[in-house]
C-alpha cells in the first residue's frame, strides 16, 4: 500500500533521460536508454558511431554532470578525426573524484568533495568566477 506523508514542500529532482527514439536505432543502449561506448566514445555495437556527454554510457560510470561532457568534447573530436584517417583512437578517461557546485539560488552556494561539504555566499563567488571563466574562452 502506497505511503502518505505530510509534507509542506515538495522538492522533486530527476536525473537526466535518454532520447526514446535511440530504442529505435538498433545501437546497443543501457537499461536506461543511453548509448554504450568504449573507453574511446565507440559505440560497442556500432563502431561509425561515436557518443559523448549524457547519452553515453561509459563502462566505468559517472555522473550526468557537464564537468563530463565538457572533458569528453575535445576526446571525442579527436577519436573522430583518428578514425576517419584510420589512426588508432585515444581513451576517454574521466577524473575520479569532481567538484560539485550547487546554487541555492539566495546568493548563496554549496560546494561538495571528497565528501566534504561548505556552503555560502563566498562559494556562490566562486562558482560564478569559475562559470564566468569557461564562458570567456568562447567569447574570444
Ligand atoms: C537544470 C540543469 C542544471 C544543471 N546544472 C549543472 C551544473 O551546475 N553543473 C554541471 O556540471 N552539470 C549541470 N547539469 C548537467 C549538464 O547540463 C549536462 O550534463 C550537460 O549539459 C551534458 O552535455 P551534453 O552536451 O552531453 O548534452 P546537452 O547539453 O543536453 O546537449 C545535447 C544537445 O543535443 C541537442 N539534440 C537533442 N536531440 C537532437 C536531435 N535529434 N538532433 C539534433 N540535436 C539534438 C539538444 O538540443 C542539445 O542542444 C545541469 C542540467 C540541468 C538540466
Amino acid at each position: 500500500m502506497a505511503e502518505r506523508l505530510d509534507v509542506d514542500e515538495v522538492v522533486w529532482t530527476t536525473s537526466s533521460g535518454a532520447p526514446p527514439w535511440l530504442r529505435q536505432t538498433g545501437l546497443a543502449l543501457d537499461l536506461d536508454g543511453f548509448v554504450r561506448v568504449d573507453a574511446e566514445l565507440r559505440s560497442l555495437s556500432h563502431p561509425n558511431v561515436f557518443a559523448a556527454g549524457d547519452v553515453a554510457a561509459l563502462g566505468d560510470p559517472r555522473p550526468k554532470a557537464g564537468v563530463f561532457a565538457v572533458r569528453a568534447g575535445p576526446v571525442l573530436a579527436e577519436n573522430i578525426r583518428r578514425a576517419l584517417s584510420g589512426k588508432a583512437l585515444t581513451a576517454f578517461r574521466p577524473q575520479r573524484s569532481w567538484l560539485v557546485l550547487i546554487s541555492l539560488a539566495d546568493g548563496r552556494a554549496i560546494a561538495d568533495k571528497w565528501g566534504l561539504s561548505v556552503s555560502g555566499r563566498w562559494v556562490n563567488a566562486w562558482k560564478r568566477s569559475i562559470d564566468a571563466r569557461f564562458i570567456r574562452r568562447f567569447q574570444r
